[in-house]
């Protein structure tokens, strides 16, 4: 369907040409990038609110082009996605955010985001398996952010290998909260551990109604059981607002911005209270 979608554009709309070509020529330099190792892994801490405590880190994936210079993750992850690159370089990820999570403190949690085209394919379980084994890091430390994306085929393996992950010890994260068109409906059908409530809401909290999602959202979370992170945080208000409701966790730039492994790793030091 997705090839189709480009002939259409390119019988309307020629000007979309040029949108097409772009996107190939970027599949085409992130089939070299992998083997010359120019992808990284930047480090975002989380904070428990109530504690103050960093307990873990989000890894997230850069670019660095030789070409292009660092291409945003949000540029390039859907062409790797398109090429089916994204099994690969995911698998790469999650083995270098684990071996990087190796040498933290005993305890914190590394986070990796999850596509859903590779959480479709066969092999990802094993991976996972793998690259705990490979780094020794307990499963549960590890965490799986995954988008409403990834739950809208509701295919019996994708939950089958949720359930799987699951079992293991390694918890699931529903990111981006709320910017979905079902997320309520997601939370019933499938086995989640955290939420992220998307940083859209937490930016807007100055708004009354935005405001009161917020709440609601938070007050879910605990009735649930499942524990909610605020993505996006950004100023001390946001943050009271957040401590007042309950919420859980917060990541943001008030908290720390994506470092570098090393950064990261002297940061946790100092800041985790074990
Ligand atoms: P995400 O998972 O929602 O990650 C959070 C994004 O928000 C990151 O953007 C982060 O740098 C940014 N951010 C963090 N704190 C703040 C803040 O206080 N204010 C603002 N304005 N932004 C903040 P980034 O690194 O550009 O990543 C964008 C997206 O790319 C991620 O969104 C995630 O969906 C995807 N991504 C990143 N790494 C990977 C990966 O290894 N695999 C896959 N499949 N996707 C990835
Ligand atoms: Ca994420
Ligand atoms: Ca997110
Ligand atoms: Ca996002």
């Amino acid at each position: 369907a997705k090839s189709e979608g480009r002939n259409l554009y390119r019988f309307f709309e020629p000007e979309m040409d040029a949108v097409v070509q772009a996107r190939r020529a970027i599949e085409v330099d992130l089939e070299a990038a992998l083997p010359r190792q120019e992808f990284d892994l930047d480090f975002q801490p989380i904070m428990n609110i109530a504690s103050g405590e960093i307990v873990g880190a989000e890894a997230l994936m850069r670019w660095h082009s030789p070409a292009r210079g660092t291409v945003a993750p949000d540029e390039f992850i859907p062409a790797a996605e398109e090429t089916g690159l994204i099994v690969p370089l995911g698998e790469w990820a999650l083995r270098t955010a684990c071996t990087a999570a190796a040498s933290w403190p005993p305890g914190l949690r590394i986070a990796v985001n999850v596509s859903a085209v590779q959480l479709r394919s066969s092999g990802f379980a094993r991976s996972v398996i793998s690259a705990l084994a490979f780094s020794g890091v307990p499963a549960a430390q590890l965490e799986l952010e995954i988008t409403e994306t990834v739950l809208m085929d509701e295919s019996k393996a994708v939950l089958k290998t949720l359930r799987q992950l699951r079992e293991l010890g390694i918890r699931i994260a529903l990111d981006d909260f709320g910017t979905g068109y079902s997320s309520l409906g997601y939370l019933r059908r499938f086995p989640v551990d955290k939420i992220k409530i998307d940083r859209s809401f937490i930016g807007d909290m100055a708004n009354h109604d935005t405001a009161a999602i917020v709440r609601t959202v938070i007050g879910l979370g605990t009735e649930l059981g499942i524990v909610v992170t605020a993505e996006g945080v950004e100023t001390e208000m946001q943050l009271d607002m957040l401590r007042e409701n309950g919420c859980v966790e917060a990541q943001g730039y008030l908290i720390g911005v994506p470092s570098k492994a090393s950064d990261i790793q002297r940061l946790l030091k100092s800041r985790a209270l074990h």
